[in-house]
């Protein structure tokens, strides 16, 4: 394709309520190297304290067109409920339960992780979700064995299971009823950094939005970035599908779409979210994620001007900004492009005075 030069910076962006029925499937581009999947690694079902039957996550997930889901139960007995009989009975809970009745309903139509959130009281220590587990009974026990104290709690709940070998994520850290002031990693969760028990931070929750330390946090300790929903009504009492809208995801850039896939991927810190319009993640990431949601073509070469159509293939929307040095061009500070739809843009030099060749000046930014 012919290389031409353009100074505009994209940045992540606008929400676009284009008016679709649903469903809204999310669709987001591979990026070199890589598959793109979507997943939501919070949800609750009525086997803690929300309103849902595990299969209907699964579903729910399903029309969304998502790849992955975790469950994650709050593990800790005072939230446990076993149904039977059409009534809840504490005393039978089997704290993998909603994980294994979700595995079943997904079948092969969904990649669905063991999963379960520890849930001490106030800050510190707040939640983890620990992701990948294989006995959420064993992570409960040991967490339960200090339940005088929730830090100690946490960190025995937290080391059964890295026992197991799980994922450990710090959930959202700007929860207003555990950080009602100020978002802050406090000197308990930078130990348990240093001991090695934190992988992720939750930089985005549904009930509680973005984070833009848990964000920092996370770059500067190279920890990954999960978006979650966290979700405890029916998704559509939440999301407001018919105008477009979806659930908040984390981005897996994942070298196989399998189980093993999405834990390398976070492994290796490849993740970033997708929420409100925005996505957030590392730039070696997000620059050519952004590179495969937009496509430039139809490009002409006029003597005054050059016409470009952008296409953007995603359901992300794409702000370009006018980046610097571009003074002495004519075009837009801000050129929004919903997802799915095409763009035509003129690219013109300023005729008077102008002493260097008209495209020259203009300075790339992708293709
Ligand atoms: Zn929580
Ligand atoms: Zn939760």
């Amino acid at each position: 394709m012919k290389r031409f030069l353009l100074t505009l910076v994209a940045a992540a962006a606008l929400f676009s309520a284009s008016a679709q029925l649903t469903p809204n499937k999310i669709v987001v581009p591979d990026i070199k190297g890589y598959k793109t999947l979507t997943g939501d690694f919070h949800i609750h079902t009525v086997f803690s304290d929300a309103q849902v039957w595990p299969a209907t996550r699964v579903h729910e997930a399903i029309w969304e067109g998502l790849d992955v889901i975790a469950i994650t139960e709050h593990i800790d007995t005072r939230h446990q409920k076993m149904v039977n009989n059409g009534t809840f009975v504490k005393e039978k809970c089997d704290r993998d339960y909603s994980y294994k009745l979700a595995k079943k309903a997904a079948g092969k139509n969904l990649i669905v992780i063991h999963g379960g959130e520890i849930t001490r009281m106030g800050m510190p220590p707040g939640h983890f979700n620990c992701l990948f587990v294989k006995d959420n009974d064993d992570i409960c026990a040991a967490a339960e064995a200090n339940n005088h104290d929730h830090v100690l709690a946490m960190k025995g709940g937290l080391v059964e299971a890295r026992k197991q070998g799980a994922f450990l994520m710090w959930n959202h850290p700007n929860w207003c009823k555990q950080a009602p002031n100020e978002t802050k990693m406090w000197k308990e969760h930078k130990e348990i950094l240093k001991e090695g028990y934190m992988d992720a931070i939750e930089i985005y929750n549904m009930a509680c939005g973005y984070t833009p330390e848990g964000h920092k946090w996370a770059l500067d300790n190279n920890l990954a970035m999960l978006g979650n929903s966290d979700c405890h009504m029916p998704f559509f009492y939440e999301i407001d599908y018919l105008h477009g809208a979806h659930r908040p995801v984390t981005l897996i850039f994942a070298t196989e779409k399998s189980e093993a896939g999405v834990r390398d991927a976070l492994d290796n810190r490849r993740s970033a979210v997708f929420a409100e319009g925005n996505v957030w993640g590392r730039e070696q990431e997000v620059r050519p994620l952004l590179e495969a949601c937009l496509k430039v073509k139809n490009t002409q070469w006029k003597e005054k001007e050059i016409v470009v159509e952008f296409e953007n293939v995603s359901s992300i929307p794409v702000t370009l900004t006018k980046g610097k040095g571009s003074e002495d061009t004519w075009y837009a500070r801000y050129i929004v492009i919903p997802p799915f739809s095409t763009y035509t843009y003129k690219v013109r030099p300023l005729l008077d005075g102008d002493k260097q060749p008209a495209f020259e000046k203009l300075s790339l930014i992708h293709i």
